[in-house]
């Protein structure tokens, strides 16, 4: 065997991972560009935070505190929680990947629906285990659905609640029957990063769920409303044995200072949070009216996106609009790769960006 020519093997399944592709930024050509691909708030992040990330600056040379102890007693003063069943991640992309990690091998099963997020196949897959995707009803996650696929092979289970890319949720007493229905020995992961921005009676992120048991983990980002996707900071609230095992996986200064600093104090700025919630709530409608009003089918949202479908035929399909409305400078969201060819997934964005897009929108469905 001439050995000089033979290349490292990635482990059994890491070369059938389809890679994460991020929402495109560029619109070549064009002057003014609005990306309205990742969710991203318009608001930008809170002075305060920016302030204390500016701060941290100065200690560059000094490790990050391992436990970032200021961000989780953050998060644990505003939402009521025992800080000690908080786990901070990189992202809460970091902390899916360490669930499946943690929980995960290869034999196991992790269970995902037909749209979900992306991240949770690429995460079983990447430790070892099996993907199972069950089918959603109306573009939402159908718990009998995930029921049926239970096996003894079954480890983890994750939904998004509310939902990326449909922006729909499922209520509380949904979420308790899935858990109720499942082996005490499955993780439910309730990925929660759109909670905020939820109006509705009957929801709940998990909270009370985690506290009340001891294989249900809520996932939470810093990501969305509040504005610091480029810092990566994500959390999760779980039982203490969940955290132990996790803590044992993570890397140890997995979360960098000024992140650390500036999700403290961005989680402390509740009125920020408020505005930005505000913002979202008044345009979520005004777009989804006014799409509905053109003549585009949209599902409904409840999160600080919406989910376009465009027409079969007449030259209105999602990649004909794709094409119009990067060439006036709004780059939108395909979604193929979650299920729904004949769509695109749009950001609630600025003022300018919404009444922009409705307006590129309005144009193209007149075209003759
Ligand atoms: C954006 C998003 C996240 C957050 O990811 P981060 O790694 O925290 O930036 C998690 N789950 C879903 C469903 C998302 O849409």
């Amino acid at each position: 065997m001439n050995l000089a020519l033979k290349s490292p093997e990635p482990r059994a399944g890491i070369l059938d991972i389809a890679a994460y592709v991020p929402g495109r930024e560029h619109a070549p050509g064009v002057a003014k560009v609005h990306k309205l691909s990742s969710n991203e708030t318009p608001l930008g992040a809170s002075p305060r935070a920016i302030e204390a990330f500016q701060q941290a600056a100065f200690n560059l040379e000094r490790y990050p505190d391992g436990q970032a102890h200021d961000l989780k007693d953050a998060i644990a003063a505003v939402h009521g929680l025992n800080p000690a069943n908080i786990l901070c991640g990189n992202g809460s992309d970091e902390l899916l990947g360490l669930l499946c990690h943690t929980y995960l091998g290869p034999g196991d099963e992790g269970i995902v629906t037909e749209h979900g997020f992306l991240v949770y196949k690429i995460q079983i897959t990447a430790a070892g285990g099996t993907a199972v995707t069950v089918g959603e009803r109306d573009a939402r996650v159908d718990v009998d659905a995930i029921l049926a696929a239970v096996t003894e092979r079954t480890k983890i289970v994750f939904i998004a609640n509310p939902a990326n890319p449909t922006g729909t949720y499922i209520p509380v007493d949904e979420v308790r029957r899935l858990h109720a229905g499942l082996p005490a020995g499955v993780l439910l992961v309730l990925d929660a990063a759109y909670a905020e921005y939820v109006r509705r009676n009957d929801y709940e992120a998990g909270i009370e769920l985690v506290s009340s048991n001891f294989n249900v983990v809520m996932t939470r980002t810093f990501s969305k409303v509040y504005g610091l996707a480029g810092l990566r900071i994500g959390w999760m609230y779980a039982p203490r044995q969940v955290v132990e095992a996790v803590d044992r996986v993570r890397g140890p200064f997995n979360l960098n200072a000024p992140a650390i600093a500036a999700g403290a104090a961005a989680i402390r700025d509740q009125a920020f949070l408020a505005a930005a919630v505000d913002h979202n709530l008044a345009w979520l409608a005004r777009v989804s009216e006014a799409l509905t009003a053109i003549g585009l089918r949209i599902t409904p949202s409840v999160t600080n996106f919406v989910l376009i479908h465009f027409p079969e035929a007449g030259g209105r399909s999602a990649e004909e609009a794709d094409t119009f409305l990067t060439s006036r400078g709004f780059i939108l969201r395909a979604v193929s790769a979650y299920g729904f060819p004949n769509a695109l997934r749009m950001t609630i964005g600025p003022e300018e960006a919404n009444e922009g897009v409705v307006a590129a929108l309005t144009e193209f469905m007149g075209r003759k």
